[in-house]
């Protein structure tokens, strides 16, 4: 395993939950194929200077690694297979954190799906067990290289201290997912499976999860579904990272003001179900769907702020944080994603909360003051808000 000084360095901060957990995965993956009489060898540095060190002191013949759809991932991997191939070393990539890669669900013409419910039947007419079977990854033991156990770099010398955040359980609660369908809009209910980081980090497996989905409800597997959407979308769509989906929707003149920005970050806009999704985010790394729906649809459509803002405070948070989800999710909120939200759609925060936090108990959690006169009063009207976001989308896409 290379832990990657470029994505590190990217961080910019000295603790990141997300980067204990891998440490911490790593670790324990590494003491369990100890008791194989093997080892995991990690190192750090650019992934190009490390494989250099390998392959001078192992003169590898062949690499297998799994295939990723994030574009600096996909050029990263591309130059150390060009790298490698001068050393006559072959390289071979193979799909695992989805059940169906790239192109093995796309139209019938070849082309990619740009449309969430066709993309979705497809998929469910596609899948069979040969889909489903998990990879035989335990059977490998016996065959594992047996050596002595590598000595692993400490956080610190990464520059990084151990976070203390905790990190959703790694396990699967039915009883949440038969009533997934029911519970899953209430940010105040535990209804959702908390599984996002597992699936991000490929500490669960995604065969597994929807073997699961099958028997117990359907709309949890659909929302896997989603996230292979996203996926396919990232990979097919490279241009989504930095621009919109649907070019018109770049000539938005946003207002960017900083300091309704550091208002929505730090959850004071006056409106409590944003306000308590961001503070949700800020104290635990993670935010309810529900909930990253109407910030982001607050951020984008209120107060005009340019969605790539939203995005990349959510990716420096978020424990589960996944560019293709995340982006699109940014995309589909500030309607300029494949797949999204029409432009007139604007979420009224407070109808939102009627609806699904009626007792409020979800706002109240996170936003305890918000019955005093410490509580900022809203930082946006609202019919104002909307009057203004339709004319300035409706200007911009002509
Ligand atoms: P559950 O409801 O239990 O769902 C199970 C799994 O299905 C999730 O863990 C996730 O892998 C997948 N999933 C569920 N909903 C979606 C969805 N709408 N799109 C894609 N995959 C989905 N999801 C991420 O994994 N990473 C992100 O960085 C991310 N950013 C988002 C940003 C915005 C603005 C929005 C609106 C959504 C974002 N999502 C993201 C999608 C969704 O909010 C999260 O996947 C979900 O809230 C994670 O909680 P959970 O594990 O309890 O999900």
């Amino acid at each position: 395993f290379i832990f990657d000084k470029t994505i590190f360095d990217k961080l910019q901060v000295t603790t990141d939950a997300r980067v204990s957990f891998i440490y911490d995965t790593l670790a324990a993956l590494k003491q369990e194929l100890e008791k194989h009489h093997s080892t995991l060898f990690t190192y750090y540095g650019e992934v190009q200077e490390v494989w250099k060190t390998i392959q001078s002191e192992y003169n590898v013949q062949a690499v297998y690694c799994n295939e990723d759809y994030e574009p600096s991932a996909i050029k990263r991997d591309q130059q150390v297979a060009k790298d490698l191939a001068k050393e006559n070393c072959s390289f071979f990539s193979f799909k695992d954190q989805v059940i169906f890669s790239k192109t093995e669900v796309v139209k019938d013409d070849g082309l990619p799906y740009t449309v969430f419910t066709p993309y979705s039947k497809k998929w469910k007419a596609k899948l069979n067990d040969f889909y489903l079977k998990s990879y035989p990854s335990e059977t490998l033991l016996s065959a594992l290289y047996r050596c002595k156990p590598a000595t692993m770099p400490s956080l610190a010398a990464m520059g990084f201290e151990h976070s203390n955040l905790p990190i959703p359980a790694l396990a699967v609660n039915k009883s949440i997912l038969q009533s997934y369908d029911q519970t899953r809009d209430f940010p105040a209910i535990a209804g959702t499976s908390k599984l996002g980081i597992h699936l991000r980090f490929g500490t669960i497996s995604v065969r597994q999860l929807a073997r699961t989905a099958i028997s117990t409800n359907a709309i949890y597997l659909n929302e896997l579904i989603w996230r292979e959407f996203y996926q396919q979308i990232l990979y097919h769509f490279p241009h989504v990272v930095d621009r919109a989906f649907k070019p018109a929707y770049d000539n938005i003149k946003w207002l960017n003001n900083e300091k309704q920005f550091e208002a929505w970050c730090t959850g004071q806009t006056g409106y409590p179900i944003v306000d308590a999704g961001m503070r949700e985010l800020n104290a635990t790394g993670y935010m309810h769907n529900r909930v990253r729906m109407i910030t982001a649809s607050f951020l984008t459509k209120h107060l005009l702020i340019d969605w790539r803002w939203g995005e990349q405070y959510f990716a420096e948070r978020l424990l589960d944080f996944d560019l293709a989800s995340n982006n699109g999710g940014w995309q589909w909120a500030a309607s300029s994603g494949c797949d999204a939200a029409p432009y007139f759609r604007v979420f009224n925060p407070t109808l939102q909360t009627q609806r699904f936090d009626p007792q409020l108990a979800y706002c109240r959690k996170w936003v305890p003051e918000l019955d005093s006169f410490n509580y900022p009063t809203p930082i946006v009207n609202h019919e104002m808000a909307r009057k203004r976001v339709l004319e300035v989308y409706k200007k911009a896409l002509g």
